[in-house]
């Protein structure tokens, strides 16, 4: 399954939540949850139907896959991925989503979305310990820091980042500096620090089938 092209807030309303797809937009009542909160489609106003367990796992399964904003082929590569390593293999599987670099730099607040987050590392903008990185999958490292490359530091994107940034929150595993924009990774997430919306349980039974 390629990517899907469905309008972002469509996407939501399937799912029945806010998926944060489109930045700013989403925290405004122009959100189309908070506008029309029932599934796309002529019957979408007449309720959910009800679901069998194949279909809520798989409804969890596109939910979390949206919200990271992969593909089927992306998202089932980084479920092997997690499937390779010892432990809990859900856990596991949520720390490498977590620990991407496009969505570091989106739970950094240095971008308003993940998808933003992606054509920001694709062209080139941030360096992992002073190496410019440009591939969005990079799984970041404890230890590791994040900068704004010197030479887009100026840019029309981040000039006023410092100043919306002075009420935002990084998560637990991750420090910034809201002054310079550095970044440093303290540790890989724990599960109460990442607080997922949707049931990473489901998930993994709807690839163990
Ligand atoms: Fe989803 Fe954001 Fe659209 Fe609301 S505005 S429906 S949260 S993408």
């Amino acid at each position: 399954m390629a990517k899907d092209l469905n309008p972002k807030c469509k996407q939501c309303r399937r799912a029945g939540e806010k998926l944060l797809l489109k930045g700013e937009r989403c925290n405004t009542p122009k959100c189309a949850i908070v506008k029309r909160n029932f599934p796309p489609g002529f019957h979408g106003s007449k309720g959910k139907k009800r679901m069998t367990d194949y279909g809520l796992q798989l409804a969890e399964k596109q939910k979390a896959k949206r919200q990271y904003n992969l593909t089927e082929k992306q998202f089932t590569i980084f479920f092997e991925r997690a499937r390779r390593q010892q432990g809990n293999l859900g856990e596991n599987f949520l720390k490498l989503l977590e620990m991407r670099l496009d969505n570091v730099i989106y739970r950094l607040g240095l971008a308003s979305s993940r998808n933003q987050a992606r054509q920001f590392v694709g062209h080139g903008l941030f360096a992992v310990n002073d190496r410019m990185v440009n591939i969005p999958s990079y799984i970041v490292r404890a230890g590791e820091v994040i900068k704004i490359k010197s030479n887009k530091r100026e840019a029309k994107v981040f000039s006023a980042l410092s100043e919306k940034l002075k009420n935002f929150n990084a998560p637990g595993w991750l420090s910034l500096k809201k002054d310079t924009l550095e970044a440093k990774i303290i540790e890989a997430p724990k599960m109460d620090m990442i607080r997922p919306n949707f049931n990473i349980q489901m998930i993994v039974e709807y690839y163990s089938r």
